[in-house]
């Protein structure tokens, strides 16, 4: 079967690559050729369980333990990935947390832990490869962020705040960087059954999924399918630009 979507002798760095969207992710942007960088916070085992996936489907991969949120510990991360690969076409923001409380219950630590992971750490990723980005004339950038970063969500001003923080991101590299050959795209998933999503009540689920148009939650395959593409040559002509993925929710 032809591989359409031509990842073959590229590299992809997936943060988050532990488990959920990122380690599916990790799995397919492989399948389709891409040699995998996976950087996770914690989850040793999980990033291993993804990398024997990648391996056993016939993949290259290699697993690196950073604190997205630590600027100096992205540097040293990002300085043994492009030794260990020499580069890297594809950069996946996906890490993120989510601490979901009203304000006036939100302290100082849930706010800051939100931001610093989920919009410091994409800022960490991509300041760290920018130099070798702009020296290679090409490069692919997704951020993960959410449908709360388009619309706002209760209870998650935090999160909310963090993944419209990621759009502003986006859409800045997408200009800053466009005349050097380097895309760079979101995506805002909807609600996508994972750890994260787990912790939500049954009751809370089948609200959403009855406002849902195509009712169902969403799966790691739908959102890694659609980073699949936008990382490959066939999205090569969109820059900037924030792709839901929610089953039409927002409608
Ligand atoms: P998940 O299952 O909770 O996985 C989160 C991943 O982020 C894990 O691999 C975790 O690795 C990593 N991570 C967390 N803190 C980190 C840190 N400080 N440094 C490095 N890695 C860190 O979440 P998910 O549902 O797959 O979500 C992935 C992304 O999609 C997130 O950005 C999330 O906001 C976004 N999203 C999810 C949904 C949804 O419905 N699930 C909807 C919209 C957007 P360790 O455990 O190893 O630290």
């Amino acid at each position: 079967m032809k591989n359409i979507f031509e990842l073959d002798d590229k590299v992809a760095l997936i943060t988050g690559g532990s488990r959920g969207i990122g380690a599916t992710t990790a799995v397919q942007l492989a399948k389709y050729g891409a040699s995998i960088a996976i950087v996770y916070g914690g989850d040793t085992n999980g990033a291993k369980v993804t990398a024997d996936t990648i391996v056993e489907n016939g993949g290259k991969v290699k697993t690196y333990q950073c604190d997205v949120a630590n600027f100096e510990a992205c540097k040293k991360t990002i300085e043994c990935i492009l030794a260990d690969w020499n580069k890297v076409d594809i950069l996946v923001n996906n890490a993120g947390i989510t601490r979901d409380k009203l304000v006036l219950q939100m302290n100082e630590d849930d706010w800051d832990s939100v931001l610093d992971i989920n919009l410091k750490g994409a800022f960490n990723m991509i300041r760290h490869l920018y130099p070798q980005f702009v020296k290679n004339r090409k490069g692919n950038i997704i951020n993960v962020s959410s449908i709360a970063g388009c619309d706002g969500n209760l209870g998650q001003a935090n999160y909310s705040s963090s993944k419209s923080g990621l759009i502003g991101l986006t859409k800045s590299i997408a200009k800053e960087l466009g005349s050097r050959g380097i895309n760079c795209n979101a995506i805002a998933p909807g609600f996508i059954s994972t750890q994260m999503t787990d912790s939500l009540s049954q009751e809370l689920k089948d609200k959403a999924i009855n406002s849902i148009p195509l009712k169902r939650m969403g799966t790691v395959e739908d959102v890694a399918s659609t980073i699949v593409f936008l990382a490959s040559p066939m999205a090569k002509y969109i820059t900037g630009q924030v792709l839901r993925i929610d089953g039409g929710l927002t409608l």
